[in-house]
């Protein structure tokens, strides 16, 4: 057999990565509904689950905490540091909440034939369709209804490929960014696209409206063309990133995030960051395909810890880099540096039919955009308004209290029970990965912000 020493390095550090994510997965194991405790380079550290809070701990208090958080001890320790407050997320489920983003399912059809498409090929499951004017502006109206002035909302435009549906999406927009305008609310726009159909005029318009651009990119060329194919078959990364590369010098209003799908064909996750990163993206983010309408291409627990170690070692690249003073956009550590910052503590994973709802073609109202053509998530329509009664019954079963194994794991108010949909349709293949990305996160978190130049941690106390 012959091996090139390209192929040896490829290996060291594939095991080495690997080796790296089950030390996190190993570290960040539940031990206690109550804590966490991290065990970093800078000392020995005290998550509390409870708002998300992080202390120093010393050696003596660090070691009394790994017995207590074993046993049944840690309420008692708690206590006794003046942590133990009544807790502030309770069983109360999230009552009426005002809406504050909607995407549309402006063209529920699409050009290209993606392998693990959630809206199968952009139609999910029904005929192709796009949304009609008046519909969209119905859409509109229900989100701009009732909003204070000085309001944030966001409308968001997602299909299929919401281009195929160009005219309607500029005119909604436009009226949209008027009557905001003229209630005095903020609206931020985003769309969410594969890039084939993009043309310099869009780039224009999105430029003029400021839009947030997601463009679905799947890594380099070859596996981007597997995996995110025309229906001939063909490969589309070529015209993508031809497409894509106009908006990249313009942006300046508008930002062009790359959305990365990891499935277990495209983990070298790295590589496709720095790629990315090179041709101008805003930012870069990954996100694991736990559920596919036909199964292809879902991530399984061997494929999740090559995915963790590649994660950590774009994480590691984001400290040296950050650490030097630059710029290094990787989306999920960026995020997850200002979650951690601000001590974010939620019963629930997103805005999912709380603040957010996604609507069809044809007018009907679902949790979100993956519940378009799903009876799970049916919130209503735009002619019959929201259904506050099966809103309710959502809030209320979806709270992460109510969730198994959730209740038991310090990361739940960080992670606050998995996507919705991704649960309901497959279960939760992906705890052993969040927890130990957010481990790694705290730990990274911890080390940032030691340094000098870097924020202090949020209500940080030292127990000396
Ligand atoms: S889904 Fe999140 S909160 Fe629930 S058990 Fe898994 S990691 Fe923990
Ligand atoms: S349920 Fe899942 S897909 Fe829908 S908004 Fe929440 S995280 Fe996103």
């Amino acid at each position: 057999m012959h091996c090139s020493v390209t192929d040896l390095r490829h290996d060291e550090r594939s095991a080495t990565l690997r080796a790296d994510a089950r030390r996190y997965m190993t570290a960040s194991a539940p031990q206690s509904p109550l804590v966490h405790l991290i065990d970093a380079a800078i000392g020995g550290h005290l998550f509390v689950c409870d708002g998300s809070r992080l202390f120093d701990a010393d050696a003596d208090l660090f070691a009394e905490l790994r017995i207590a958080a074993a046993g049944e001890g840690i309420a008692g320790v708690l206590d006794r540091l003046g942590l133990g407050s009544p807790p502030r997320i309770d069983d109360q489920p999230l009552a009426d909440p005002p809406l504050h983003a909607l995407s549309l399912a402006i063209a529920q059809k699409c050009n290209l034939g993606c392998t693990y498409c959630y809206a199968q090929q952009g139609e999910f499951g029904g005929a192709a369709k796009n949304m009609t004017r008046k519909t969209a502006d119905q859409a509109v109206d229900l989100l701009l209804r009732g909003a204070e002035p000085g309001a944030r909302l966001n409308l968001a435009f997602l299909g299929g490929e919401p281009l195929v549906n160009r005219a309607v999406l500029q005119a909604v927009t436009r009226r949209a960014a008027g009557l905001a305008q003229s209630r005095g609310v903020i609206l931020n726009f985003s769309i969410t696209t594969n890039g084939s159909l993009l043309t310099q005029a869009d780039a224009a318009f999105f430029e003029e409206f400021g839009f947030a651009v997601t463009v679905s990119v799947d890594g380099p060329a070859e596996v981007h063309d597997a995996l995110r194919p025309y229906k001939s078959g063909r490969g589309s990364f070529d015209r993508v990133m031809a497409n894509v590369r106009p908006l990249l010098a313009m942006q300046r209003e508008m930002q062009v995030t790359a959305r990365v799908t990891v499935t277990p064909r495209n983990l070298a996750l790295r590589n496709t960051l720095d790629q990315f990163l090179a041709e101008g993206f805003h930012s870069v983010g990954f996100s694991p395909m736990l559920r596919s309408p036909n199964g292809n291409d879902e991530m399984q627990a061997d494929t999740l810890e090559v995915m963790l170690g590649e994660m950590i070692d774009c994480g590691r690249e984001f400290e040296r880099q950050s650490l030097a003073g630059k710029r290094y956009a990787f989306a999920n550590m960026v995020n997850a540096m200002r979650e951690i910052e601000r001590g974010t503590h939620r019963p629930y994973p997103c805005g999912a039919g709380a603040g957010y709802l996604g609507v069809s073609a044809d007018g009907d109202l679902a949790a979100c955009h993956r519940f378009v053509g799903d009876d799970e998530g049916v919130m209503g329509s735009l002619a019959d308004g929201v259904n506050r009664r099966r809103r309710a019954a959502w809030l209320a079963e979806r709270h992460v209290h109510r969730q198994e194994p959730c209740r038991g794991c310090w990361a739940r108010y960080l992670c606050g029970g998995g996507c919705h949909h991704e649960v309901i349709r497959r279960g939760r293949p992906a705890c052993d990965y969040i927890r130990g990305w957010l481990h790694y996160c705290l730990e990274a978190y911890l080390h940032l912000s030691a340094r000098r130049d870097f924020p202090p941690v949020p209500g940080a106390a030292a127990f000396a």
